[in-house]
């Protein structure tokens, strides 16, 4: 029988969060009465979580270990989950319980409904900071309002993919990946289902303040230029500026008033436009960098172990 459901994890530090991962999983997914696997993405964890998905995988058939040389970030490990993930349907969820197995057959009912991509919607998010809550609420919102590409609200990597949908994201070979941006982007019929996002089983975030900086970066210059414009846009708003105050300064020059006489003026000025200038810079360094990354065309992964072929699995 061909394997219907993968079930993919990344998986970053998370010991304590394995076993019962597995366990959850394991429960919701034998309930469907089809095959299934979990593919448990080792991204160079350091606290023993590689040992341990060696382990299960030796205990359990529908475990395929993937275990990554080094860290190479979560949207990495989910890539090479779908990679090598052979379902029919492709779930990607978190390794820390936040995204609740059970939910998992509420997608699969979508799907089986005729919707290629079902994401789940964090109506609710328990167990998390103010300041998590905010910020995600806030991206979320700006990076709607500014791509064209209409990425779901509240939603993150928790979702069903058909096997269509996965092929032609695995086409999509780039190195700064967003991952629930990527999928929007590929069109078909694709549908929310609400839950509720639990707190974590175990263990801390695996997202400190610079990682979802830097997430939200890769967000917003993988979907849209409007950083960019952005600049365009406020040069034009400067010398609309400049074209009233240039010949206001010269008349009150020519009729001998001391008005704009002294530094502090020309001060401000160059300080305030030197400011917006280094920013203009930073924004395009920041889209020169991401080209230069994408033209070396290193793989996106390095894998420690070579994953276990099909014919190994079936034997
Ligand atoms: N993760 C990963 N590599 C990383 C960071 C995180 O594979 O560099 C995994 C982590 O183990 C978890 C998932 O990505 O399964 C989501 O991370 P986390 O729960 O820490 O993020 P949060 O839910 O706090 O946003
Ligand atoms: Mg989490």
């Amino acid at each position: 029988m061909d394997i219907e459901y993968s079930i993919i994890a990344p998986i970053y530090n998370e010991k304590d969060n394995i076993r019962e991962l597995y366990r959850r999983v394991g429960e919701v997914m034998n309930s469907t009465g089809k095959k299934w696997e979990l593919v448990l993405v080792d991204d160079g964890s350091v606290d023993g979580s590689t040992q341990l998905i060696a382990e299960l995988a030796g205990e359990h058939k529908e475990v395929v270990p993937l275990i990554f040389a080094r860290n190479f970030g979560h949207q990495i490990a989910v890539t090479a989950g779908l990679d090598h993930a052979r379902g029919k349907a492709i779930v990607v969820i978190d390794a820390d319980l936040q995204d609740p197995p059970e939910v998992i057959l509420n997608l699969i009912q979508k799907w089986q409904e005729g919707y290629e991509v079902v994401y789940a919607v964090r109506a609710e998010r328990k167990g998390e900071s103010w300041f998590k809550l905010i910020s995600a609420k806030l991206f979320y919102r700006l990076i709607y309002r500014i791509t064209n590409v209409k990425i779901p609200l509240d939603t993150g990597d928790f979702r069903l993919i058909d096997r269509k949908v996965v092929d032609v994201m695995n086409s999509m070979r780039e190195r700064h990946r967003f991952l629930r941006g990527m999928a929007s982007w590929v069109g078909f019929r694709q549908i929310g289902v609400n839950y509720v996002r639990e707190p974590r089983f175990a263990g801390e975030t695996k997202y400190p303040l610079k990682k979802m900086v830097s997430f939200a970066l890769t967000g917003i210059t993988g979907f849209s230029y409007f950083p960019l414009q952005l600049s365009t846009i406020l040069g034009f708003i400067a010398m609309c500026i400049s074209l009233v105050a240039i010949p206001v300064v010269i008349i009150e020059r020519l009729t001998g008033s001391q008005a704009f006489l002294g530094q502090a003026s020309t001060l401000i000025a160059v300080l305030f436009f030197g400011g917006v200038q280094l920013i203009s810079l930073g924004i395009i360094g920041e889209y020169i960098g991401r080209i230069y990354d994408e033209v070396k065309g290193r793989p996106l992964y390095v894998l420690a172990n070579l994953p276990a072929t099909k014919k190994d699995l079936e034997s």
